[in-house]
């Protein structure tokens, strides 16, 4: 009896064993298929006119952005509309890689667990079409409001995640690749989404991080003064500022973006906290949305001179920042200081954008941020810009030197939460930081005209 035992408590691990391997292959295919499927080594894929990616992309409002007719891809009848989401939708060489197109080939294909890559009922009825959050007409909007110049446009809705615009130029015509792709300068860099993989000097728009860093620090930051002469000693350098706006608080110095006062207040805060807070505030990561990671805006003044100290919390000397990065801070101060992830398809089970919210600074500071963001329009920018949306923003004009033009920045959101908007605008060799305000209220009044609730 106990050599019987023996051998059926062997039978009994062989037969888990064995089980938990069928178990394990079972949820393995059912996990990982779709993307196995779309490996390099299964080429017909990836053949140009493949007829295997037979899904449609659509915008919000079903607007067909590319599809696949009679084995060919095509893509939106509108040359403007085609041009503004080359990046989000992607082309049919694949050249876009963090693109729709790419990211979701598997399931565009039509791959089911259970039928494969074969043609089913359920691909005809549109079971491999994937539905954006985009608004093809605020896009192209955006696209035709940049006339031209290189940059990043980005627009979401704060409460829902939803991402309503998103344009990245240099950009092409997908239905009509350019033969000079890599070889005419006009296109360099024309692969890479600036909005989701680039990262820019911030300029001014830097103001709202050391601002929150103030506020963390200074229990008297909203009083404390510091005088501007136009320009700033700091043993043998300077730091300019664009006018002599002499004894000022930080409400004055956020307004007309004074970078004597800024300097100093940044030299005052220390390295460390600084560092400190735009670290809290997404500085130095990665954020993660699902297959789609936003390159790292990047602060570095640990050893850090105190002049260079001075010009990093204006936004200079290392300061890099990504344009998605500075919409989620943006959308942090709307939403009581915690963003919603962002999301560029409607569809939850291959949603791309399950990185959860996360929570950039306290409901307090938000709070303050949004009165200094709302004075700097209502005083300032002018309302005119935003008829009717309560917005609060911030400009940025920084400086890249090599005998560049300034690359401008605006950064912002409508604080009524009827228009629940939040956008960070960058264009390379932009001019003065207002110049992109013209795009913002481009897309903020697209926006609200179409979707006010
Ligand atoms: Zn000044």
């Amino acid at each position: 009896m106990r050599i019987n035992g023996k051998r059926s408590g062997v039978l009994y691990i062989l037969l888990f064993a064995f089980i938990s391997g069928l178990v394990y292959l079972f949820l393995s295919i059912l996990l990982n298929g779709g993307s196995w499927v779309i490996q390099p080594y299964n080429g017909h894929i990836y053949a140009e006119d493949a007829t295997a990616t037979t899904g449609k992309i659509l915008d919000r409002n079903n607007n067909i952005l590319a599809e696949t007719v009679d084995g060919t891809r095509t893509y939106n009848s509108d040359l403007n509309v085609r041009s503004s989401l080359l990046h989000t939708v992607g082309d049919s060489s694949g050249y876009i890689s963090t693109s729709v197109q790419s990211l979701l080939r598997g399931r565009l294909s039509g791959y089911n667990f259970i039928t494969g890559l074969n043609k089913t009922p359920l691909t005809d009825i549109g079971f491999g079409d994937v539905t954006l959050t985009v608004d093809s007409d605020i896009c192209s909007a955006a696209y035709q409001a940049l006339s031209g110049k290189n940059g990043a446009v980005i627009m979401y809705n704060y409460l829902t995640g939803e991402i309503l615009c998103k344009v990245s130029t240099p950009t092409y015509d997908p239905e009509n690749v350019p033969s000079d792709l890599e070889t005419n300068s006009a296109y360099e860099g024309v692969f890479v989404d600036n909005t989701i993989s680039s990262t820019f000097t911030p300029g001014s728009t830097f103001k709202i991080i050391t601002t929150i860093c103030a506020i963390e620090n200074f229990p008297d930051w909203d009083t404390r003064t510091y005088t501007c002469d136009g320009s700033l000693d700091i043993g043998a350098d300077k730091i300019t500022c664009l006018s002599t706006h002499g004894q000022i608080d930080i409400k004055t110095a956020f307004m007309y973006s004074c970078n004597c006062y800024y300097a100093q207040l940044a030299i005052d805060l220390g390295s460390e906290r600084l560092q400190k807070t735009a670290e809290e505030l997404g500085f130095n990561k990665n954020f993660a949305f699902n297959d789609l990671e936003t390159a790292a805006s990047t602060f570095n003044v640990l050893n850090a001179e105190d002049v260079n100290l001075g010009w990093a919390g204006i936004g200079q000397y290392t300061d890099l920042a990504n344009p998605t990065h500075m919409m989620l801070i943006a959308g942090a101060i709307a939403n009581s200081g915690t963003f919603v992830a962002p999301r560029i398809t409607q569809t939850s089970i291959f949603n791309l954008g399950t990185d959860s919210s996360q929570k950039l600074m306290s409901s307090n500071i938000a709070q303050d941020l949004k009165t200094l963001m709302r004075n700097n329009v209502e005083n300032y920018y002018g309302d005119d810009l935003f008829p009717g949306l309560q917005v609060c923003a911030k400009t940025g004009t920084a400086e890249v030197g090599n005998g560049k033009e300034p690359t401008s920045w605006m950064v912002g959101f409508s604080e009524d939460k009827s228009t629940p908007f939040a956008f960070a605008v960058c264009v390379v060799e932009g001019g003065s930081g207002l110049s992109t305000a013209n795009i913002a209220s481009t897309i903020m009044k697209m926006a609200s005209d179409k979707y006010k609730t």
